[in-house]
């Protein structure tokens, strides 16, 4: 199985980068990237281990952006066929300031509701770095909401109670720092930006000539015609497709990782396939030859 899409502890999953890479290898995951919001340094922790146990890894990034006169935050995919040149983490060091003053702004905001809730708790809960599900997680632990979801839709996401605007790159410019580091820029679960096709597809014509290479058509919030429409818009514009489950672990238990929401994620090998012919780095561990016999294997699990 190939699964390009999951977060570990490094930022809102609950798995470490070597947990996550032993459930990848039981699970039967072949081809994995982590993409951790804001960071690529899981990467480098389980690099050497995943070589060893014949696991192909990418180095991975999900990046939150902006696009010009829409409201909602549009997720971006960014893949390296290794750790790419310093000056792309540099970049993203100004996206982790970015989440560091929103969460402050937005425990502002949660204390100013009237809610009893304190930085140590929330950050006790991350390993490395804060997120929102960290804070939904507290809101429900506190019995403030009872569901994650109640956290989002009534205080954290867009429209929340607290939610805070954060200062994000315009979708334009992390396409054009991936692509400027070598990697390959995939426009995250296209079905979250809007449910009105027509403008997904403009939001793809508009970024295709700037530099976006890839749109992610397999992901576990995508109906079978959803899949269906992403790999039309791909074919459209010329761009490779992606997949993956956006496995978190515990803070998202009903997706796994691979097959996604009971098994509504299946990514085909062709993915790699394309992977391997952008990245001549990866050609020798998805070569022809092995990715027969991998895509046999992988048919027959
Ligand atoms: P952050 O990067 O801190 O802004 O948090 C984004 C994370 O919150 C992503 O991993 C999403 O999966 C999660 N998230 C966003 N909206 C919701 C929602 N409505 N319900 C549950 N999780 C959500
Ligand atoms: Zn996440
Ligand atoms: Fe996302
Ligand atoms: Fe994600």
């Amino acid at each position: 199985m190939i699964d390009l899409h999951c977060h570990t502890t490094f930022s809102d999953g609950s798995l470490t980068p070597a947990a996550l890479l032993d459930h990848a290898l039981n699970t039967g995951v072949r081809v994995l990237a982590i993409t951790d919001h804001d960071t690529i340094q899981a990467y480098g922790a389980i690099r050497e281990q995943a070589c060893r146990r014949g696991v192909v890894l990418l180095c991975g990034v999900e990046m939150s952006t902006h696009l010009e006169g829409f409201e909602r935050s549009v997720h971006l995919l960014g893949y390296f066929p290794a750790e790419p040149e310093a000056a792309f983490s540099d970049w993203l060091l100004h996206l982790q300031q970015g989440r560091a003053k929103r969460n402050t702004e937005l425990l502002t905001r949660l204390q100013q509701l009237g809610l009893k809730i304190e930085w140590d708790e929330v950050s006790a809960l991350a390993q490395r770095q804060v997120g929102r599900p960290h804070f939904a997680q507290v809101l429900l632990r506190k019995g403030y909401v009872a569901t994650m979801k109640e956290a989002f839709t009534r205080y954290l996401g867009e429209g929340g109670l607290a939610w805070v605007e954060r200062d994000e790159p315009t979708l334009a410019s992390a396409i054009e720092n991936v692509q400027s580091a070598g990697g390959m820029a995939s426009l995250a679960h296209p079905v979250r930006i809007s449910h009105d096709r027509q403008f997904v597809d403009r939001v793809v014509a508009d970024h295709a000539p700037l530099g976006l290479e890839a749109l992610e058509c397999f992901h576990s919030e995508h109906s079978e015609e959803d899949v269906q429409f992403m790999l039309s818009l791909a074919h459209k514009y010329g761009l490779n497709a992606t997949g993956g489950s956006d496995f978190h672990g515990n803070p998202k238990p009903e997706v796994d990782l691979g097959t996604g929401r009971g098994g509504n994620v299946r990514v085909p090998w062709y993915v790699a396939e394309q992977l391997a012919r952008k990245f001549s780095e990866l050609s020798a561990s998805i070569s022809p030859e092995r990715s027969t016999a991998l895509r046999i294997a992988d048919e027959q699990s």
